[in-house]
């Protein structure tokens, strides 16, 4: 089945708005073994849209349009389609009544344009839509399905997850087995290489296999068709923990704070935290995870020495003799959260985040972890490459790993 997307607006033109939709689509097909063959980004004219959907639809199977749904004048995804169909638009009754009934429980006045929204080329077939006003419809151009929905994310999600993804997964008859194996630290290209004897393991042809950076993270990701594809899946993901060992931290839908969180709190244990660079980053990020409270104790942001040595403890002359950004700073900040939180773990973090900072001994980018535990202190000296929110993002997520292998 050859599958396009085509994403409309303005705003995604301009950058105002990131094309989220389909990347989440993309995502969610995958695991169906459908692999996106191309992506379309058209902004709201009339000429450009008609285009792009005779284009797409004379190549494609299906085509998932987004966008342009909605009441307003520069919503035009039902007049264009209904163009290049060369058929009139029809009132839906059943989709009007529910525009007003939704409106009407809102407490919101209908207003003339809104009728609009219930307008479909005629012969479509309607989506209903009880996560916003805009419902979807479907029409078959040539030999193409054209699937439009809404583009507010929440609605396109839940349009898509609700009728369009379990109809492809019906039209894709067997559904390949996808994993997904998350690790930390390793490079693409080594995971890679490190990957080549699965991959060219006869047991496995007709697997594919998938790459994701997203630096400090990398995703392994391979779907398995045909019969027996989930034992094949399992047996595949066997081979690649023993690969990578404790490089792998989680699998599927696994997010690093939440594997950390659940491993604290299924040991009963809790973690204080000391940010210089980052900030509070590190404490949002354990934050993020719901429950989060059973396992953090504090989190202090010490930018200034002043409080580094007041609240936690750093020695005056360990700062004035190796400077803020160095080990025994960060071991000293590690250890001062742990006795001030009366916690199992103290993380500290130090560090040039940059762009000014940087000198040659001590450049952009230099960070310094510690992990204080009951046995003892470990630290970790990195330089990160990247700007400012990247070499931030990094040492957070460098400091959530120690606390992960800590745990081991
Ligand atoms: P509405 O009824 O709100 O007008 P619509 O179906 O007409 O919905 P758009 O007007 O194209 O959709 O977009 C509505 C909002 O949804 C946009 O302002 C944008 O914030 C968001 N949005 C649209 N398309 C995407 C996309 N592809 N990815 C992420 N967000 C999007
Ligand atoms: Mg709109």
């Amino acid at each position: 089945m050859e599958v396009e997307l085509l994403s409309t607006g303005d705003e995604l033109l301009t950058g105002q708005v990131v094309d989220t939709n389909s990347a989440w689509l993309m995502d969610r097909l995958w695991e169906l073994g459908v692999m996106v063959r191309r992506k379309t980004l058209v902004g709201d004219d009339r000429a450009d849209l008609a285009a792009a959907i005779r284009e797409t639809t004379a190549r494609a199977d299906l085509v998932v349009m987004s966008g342009g749904m909605g009441p307003t004048e520069d919503d035009l995804t039902s007049e264009c389609v209904a163009a290049v169909l060369g058929v009139p638009l029809e009132l839906h009754e059943p989709s009007l009544v529910a525009i007003a009934e939704r409106f009407q429980r809102l407490g919101r006045t209908l207003t003339p344009n809104n009728r609009k929204q219930a307008l479909f080329p005629r012969g479509a077939e309607v989506i209903p839509n009880r996560f916003g006003s805009a419902p979807g419809f479907a029409a078959r151009i040539g030999r193409a399905e054209l699937v439009c929905l809404p583009g507010v994310p929440l609605e396109f999600k839940g349009l898509a997850d609700e009728w369009l993804l379990p109809r492809i997964a019906a039209r894709a008859g067997e559904i390949p087995a996808a994993r997904v194996l998350k690790l930390f630290g390793i490079g693409e290209s080594h995971a890679d290489d490190a990957m080549r004897p699965v991959m060219d393991d006869p047991a496995n042809t007709g697997v594919r296999w998938g790459y994701r950076a997203h630096w400090p993270e990398v995703h392994v990701k391979w779907t398995v068709p045909g019969p027996g594809a989930a034992a094949r899946a399992d047996r595949i993901q066997g081979a690649v923990r023993a690969i990578f060992g404790d490089a792998v931290w989680g699998e599927g839908k696994e997010e690093l704070p939440d594997v950390v969180v659940a491993r604290l709190r299924a040991r009963g244990e809790r973690v204080a935290l000391a940010e210089s660079c980052t900030g509070g980053l590190l404490a949002a990020l354990v934050t993020s995870v719901p429950g989060a409270s059973a396992t953090l104790d504090l989190g202090v942001v010490a930018y200034a020495n002043g409080i580094k040595e007041r609240v936690l403890g750093v020695p005056a002359d360990v700062l004035a003799t190796h400077g803020a950004v160095s080990e025994p700073v960060a071991r000293a900040l590690a250890e001062g959260a742990r006795r001030l939180g009366a916690a199992t773990w103290g993380i500290g973090i130090t560090g040039i985040a940059g762009p000014d900072g940087g000198t040659p001994e001590k450049p952009v980018g230099t960070v310094h972890l510690a992990l204080a535990g009951p046995a003892r202190t470990v630290h970790a000296a990195r330089l990160y490459r990247g700007d400012r929110e990247r070499i931030r993002r990094q040492a957070a997520y460098e400091a959530l790993n120690l606390l992960r292998l800590a745990m081991r």
